[in-house]
């Protein structure tokens, strides 16, 4: 009886959908997990959607840049160059769309210990260092057991969000008691390193956002990260070859140059090997980031409020270059994340030592440093390769400007702004999440009728 009430309600459902859903075109600007995830729900959602995907560069992936290198023994190895980390709780959306889209063994991952080294330049003795596992290795107690405490108060905030908004790094921790050397010393540069950007930079950001970001999590919980074996950005191409090519298309090294209203519909001009083409669709979906997703729009007066918005959310540059040079890690104190201060306490570099994630990546590191240790690393022939990322600083003021943003696009039902960034919160899940948000308001859009 209970079964064959669902089932009345199910069918009813489907023939509303039937009625609303007819061949919706949409096209999805930027080829990220926030533009894949999209595609995917969306075509989940309306089997009778026409979909395109638009990505500039000639792969899907956007900052999950997997790149091959050759490890000390010579065989090719998969390393990720922008994100590449994830853990269970923060990371589930991801851990289950992965799942969902790529079938049964989706992935292989590795498992890294959180094991952190702070250093000033050229001094051997470190300013701190955390245990391996359960092993110390002659730290200063006192300072551990702060870290400890720190860890205590980021997961205070995690759990009770609501009482942080519009709180940044730098207030937050000005009311730490904790004394300002080690505020300086450590607490800061920690948490720049971990955006992968300066201590100025960090001071600004929205504290409950960034410690969202960095998942703290209970404290007794384990100081495990994950990685892919085969890359976070290989993972994401491999979702795109699964898709249905009958109701999702995917053009990649077509840049997305102008986005225009035409009446009721959307005209999307992009470029094909060099060839400047158009595409009019019902529905729009910018999975760009926001700096990009202004100069797209920039021809359409009717979202000129929207534009300014999507000017004030900031960008930074970061430079990664994964390298051999041991010289940026402490090796008497192996540990995974290495950073090195100036007098200043300002960050020199940040260098994750892939050694410790598992043999394949043995004598390979990844560094945040700075354009002349990049040229440095280049003469040596010690480079191995070097991408460019604008990663979002989620200041205060760029939460404040995306709520705005997000209600003055709450009268544009044909449009939807995603992105890791459109969740106030940039990671691989939150794009993920973004995605979600995208095909809901596409829902809402065909169930009221084009
Ligand atoms: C160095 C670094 C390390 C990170 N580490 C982690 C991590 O460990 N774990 C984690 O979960 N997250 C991490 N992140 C964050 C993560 O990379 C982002 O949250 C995620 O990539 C956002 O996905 P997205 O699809 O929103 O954007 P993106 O991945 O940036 O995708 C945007 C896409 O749009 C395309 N595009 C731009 N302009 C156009 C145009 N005009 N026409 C067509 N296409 C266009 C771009 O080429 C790109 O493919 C890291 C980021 C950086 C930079």
């Amino acid at each position: 009886m209970h079964f064959s009430f669902r089932l009345l309600i199910t069918a009813f459902f489907l023939s509303q959908s039937l009625v609303s859903f007819s061949q919706t075109k949409v096209a999805i600007i930027g080829g990220g997990m926030a533009g894949v995830s999209g595609a995917h729900f969306i075509s989940e959602l309306d089997p009778t959607a026409q979909i395109t995907l638009f990505e500039k560069e000639e792969k899907l992936g956007g900052n999950a840049q997997t790149v091959s290198i050759r490890n000390k023994e010579g065989q090719l190895v998969n390393v990720d160059a922008g994100p590449q980390y994830f853990i269970e709780g923060p990371w589930d959306d991801y851990i289950a769309f992965l799942e969902k889209t790529l079938g049964s063994n989706p992935y292989q991952s590795e498992t890294v210990d959180a094991s952190l080294l702070i250093q000033r330049e050229k001094q051997q003795k470190p300013v701190l260092v955390s245990p391996l596992g359960m092993k110390l290795r002659g730290e200063r107690l006192g300072k551990l057991l702060k870290l400890k405490r720190f860890n205590k108060e980021a997961y205070e905030m995690y759990k009770h969000p609501d009482h942080w908004k519009g709180i940044s790094i730098e207030t937050w921790v000005k009311g730490l008691k904790f004394d300002e050397s080690y505020k300086n010393e450590i607490i800061y540069p920690f948490l720049a390193a971990s955006l992968g950007t300066t201590v100025p930079e960090i001071k600004t950001t929205s504290a409950v956002d960034i410690v969202k970001l960095f998942a703290f999590r209970k404290p007794k919980a384990s100081n495990q990260f994950k990685v892919m074996t085969d890359g976070m950005g290989t993972l994401i191409q491999r979702v795109g070859e699964k898709m249905n090519p009958k109701q999702v298309t995917i053009k990649c090294s077509s840049p997305v140059t102008k986005v225009v209203r035409s009446k009721d519909k959307w005209l999307v001009t992009y470029s094909t090997n060099g060839m400047e083409q158009t595409e009019l669709v019902d529905f729009v979906i910018f999975a760009t980031h926001a700096d990009q997703t202004a100069k797209i729009l920039k021809s359409e007066p009717s979202l000129s409020e929207a534009i300014q918005s999507l000017k004030h959310l900031t960008y930074f540059q970061a430079k990664i270059a994964l390298h051999t040079d041991s010289s940026f890690v402490n090796n008497e104190k192996p540990s995974f994340l290495n950073i090195i201060t100036n007098d200043s306490n300002q960050l020199v570099s940040s260098t994750m030592n892939l050694s410790m994630i598992s043999k394949r990546l043995d004598g390979i590191y990844k560094s945040w440093a700075s354009p002349e240790a990049i040229e440095q690393l280049q003469k040596s022939g010690k480079l191995l390769h070097v991408s460019t990322f604008w990663h979002p600083l989620i200041t205060t003021d760029f939460i404040t400007q995306l709520a705005v943003l997000h209600k003055q696009l709450a009268e544009s039902p044909s449009l939807y702004l995603s992105g890791g960034w459109s969740e106030g919160l940039e990671t691989q899940n939150s794009a993920i999440i973004s995605g979600q948000h995208a095909a809901n308001k596409y829902k809402a859009f065909v169930v009221k009728g084009k």
